[in-house]
């Protein structure tokens, strides 16, 4: 299909905001693009998060995150059933140990009843651990509430924007927008790719940069700030919970939690710092040694040993203390979804609900197309499937009968098909179908995927990268690197 020349809608910015965006505005009868500055969606706060559904107690009620949360929880099972994305409503409890907590749980219990939570109850200790046994004998009582969960954040959004892709959406990644011309009834939005995109509306869903998009329309309304927050990854082992377990919430956010991932292992974190640098994801021996302390006071059996990496994301917390969901007042065809911190994950299909009502308030006609289809596929992992499936797959495509990750069983046909739906990087294909995401970390599998990467993309294996940009991960072929050595030892001797 030819592109348009003018877009009705750009989309700048590929997180879960601007990819469940995609997803809902694909369903209507309108041209639709996204730029994206990196090589992949998926790649700022919604790759490195804690992948709760949340429930919605935690923010203040009459707030926008506050109804956007628990409007978005109640969204995710059908969004989660049409996309093939996970979702596992294991349930969270709040720990208190203290009398100062106790009184923390009622108002978070208040406010979740004034924000409309479903189901929650105020529990014992001893009830708290007929949930979850591994829960701490020192917990007096907990906040029970039924309907949080966990998913894959980037599997989430890797689902919204193929769902996207499938019914029209265009994007662009590499292509950072750098500037903004206006012109007649459009905007030229400028990028470092070269490329100029055309638009009637934009909707700033930029992350942490959503500051800077905002001042290149002359909006200088809000300010962004990055907050950190680091993790430790627990190999799956059976001395992790099964439900997601809170401390109580302090003024930086809803606290450490340990907690199971959609995938079968556990966590511990995030921490909370306030930076100013908002590219610093550095992990560090203190962020760790918190994590340790407070994990072991949830759960004072958790096995740390089982640590098999360290990672930390960015929350963009923005200025006005709440999501930034409206109109530009400078640009009213610029439309900010912006400072989405925590719980935008779990409000992302909320969020791109509010969006469309308030791109049709400002004027952008929003009719339903024929055909719109919301039902993405995932990839049929191997194993997840029964013995008499997995010799029929084999049958099938012998590529299924190849493993490439071992820590993760991941067979060559299902790397294939990760990259045929657009991962174009290690890591890419380890958000798709998790070669690389086990106890190795890619140690033994990297250089396949490289391999596949390199055979399935036509490129040559050392234009292969880690995330996309400068992370080549092949530097130069070794024969030459040896030939270099010899010879300046050679000159030397
Ligand atoms: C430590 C941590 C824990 C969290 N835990 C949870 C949780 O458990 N549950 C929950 O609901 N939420 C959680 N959140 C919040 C959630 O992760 C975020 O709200 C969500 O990921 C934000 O998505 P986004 O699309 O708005 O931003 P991002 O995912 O950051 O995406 C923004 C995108 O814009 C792109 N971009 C930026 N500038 C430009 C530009 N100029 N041109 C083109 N592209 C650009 C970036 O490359 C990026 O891909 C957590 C966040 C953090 C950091």
């Amino acid at each position: 299909m030819d592109r348009p020349v003018v877009f009705d809608c750009v989309i700048i910015g590929g997180g879960v905001t601007g990819c469940a965006a995609a997803r809902l505005l694909s369903r209507y009868g309108i041209s639709l693009a996204m730029v994206e500055s990196c090589e992949d969606v998926s790649m700022g706060a919604s790759r490195a998060n804690s992948g709760i559904v949340h429930a919605g107690y935690d923010a203040a009620p009459g707030s926008v995150m506050a109804r956007l949360n628990v409007r978005g929880n109640a969204m995710y099972d059908q969004w989660c059933n049409e996309l093939g994305a996970p979702l596992d409503r294991c349930g969270s409890l709040v720990l208190a140990f203290d009398g100062a907590d106790k009184a923390a749980l009622n108002d978070l219990y208040e406010s979740g009843l004034a924000n409309g939570v479903p189901d929650m109850r105020l529990i014992s200790g001893d009830e708290a651990r007929r949930l979850e046994p591994r829960v701490s004998p020192d917990a007096m009582y907990a906040l029970w509430a039924p309907t949080a969960g966990v998913t894959s954040p980037y599997q989430f959004t890797i689902a919204c924007w193929e769902n996207a892709r499938a019914n029209g959406l265009t994007t662009f990644f590499d292509a950072r927008v750098t500037g903004v011309a206006r012109g007649g009834d459009s905007f030229a939005l400028l990028t470092d790719a070269g490329e100029t995109v055309r638009a009637r509306y934009v909707i700033n869903a930029a992350g942490l940069h959503a500051d800077e998009v905002a001042r290149m329309f002359g909006d200088a309304s809000f300010s962004i700030k990055p907050r950190k927050g680091e993790y430790i990854l627990l190999d799956k082992d059976d001395t992790s919970p099964q439900r997601i377990l809170f401390q109580v919430p302090s003024a930086m956010g809803k606290g450490v939690l340990v907690s199971p991932t959609a995938d079968g292992n556990a966590f511990a974190g995030p921490t909370a710092l306030d930076l100013t640098d908002k590219a610093d994801t550095s992990t560090t021996p203190e962020g760790a040694a918190e994590l340790r302390r407070l994990a072991l006071s949830s759960v004072p059996g958790l096995n740390l040993r089982a640590a098999i990496t360290a990672f930390s994301g960015l929350r963009a917390v923005g200025s006005t203390g709440d999501f930034i969901i409206r109109a530009s007042a400078d640009e009213p065809r610029l439309v900010h979804a912006a400072g989405i911190a925590s719980p935008g994950l779990t409000s992302a299909p909320a969020i791109a609900e509010e969006l469309v009502v308030i791109l049709t308030r400002q004027g952008l006609t929003l009719n339903e197309k024929p055909g719109w289809n919301p039902v993405r596929k995932p990839i049929e992992h191997f194993t997840r499937m029964t013995r008499e499936r997995q010799a029929a797959a084999i049958a099938e495509n012998p590529q299924y009968g190849h493993i490439i990750c071992r820590c993760e069983t991941v067979t060559e046909a299902e790397i294939v098909e990760a990259i045929h739906r657009g991962a174009r990087s290690l890591d890419g294909v380890k958000r798709r179908v998790r070669a690389g995401m086990g106890r190795c970390q890619g140690g033994f599998c990297a250089p396949r995927v490289i391999e596949l990467l390199a055979r399935e993309r036509g490129v040559p294996m050392d234009t292969i990268t880690k995330f996309g940009g400068s992370s080549r991960v092949l530097v130069s072929p070794i024969r030459p690197f040896v030939n270099n050595r010899v010879n300046e030892q050679e000159a030397r001797a």
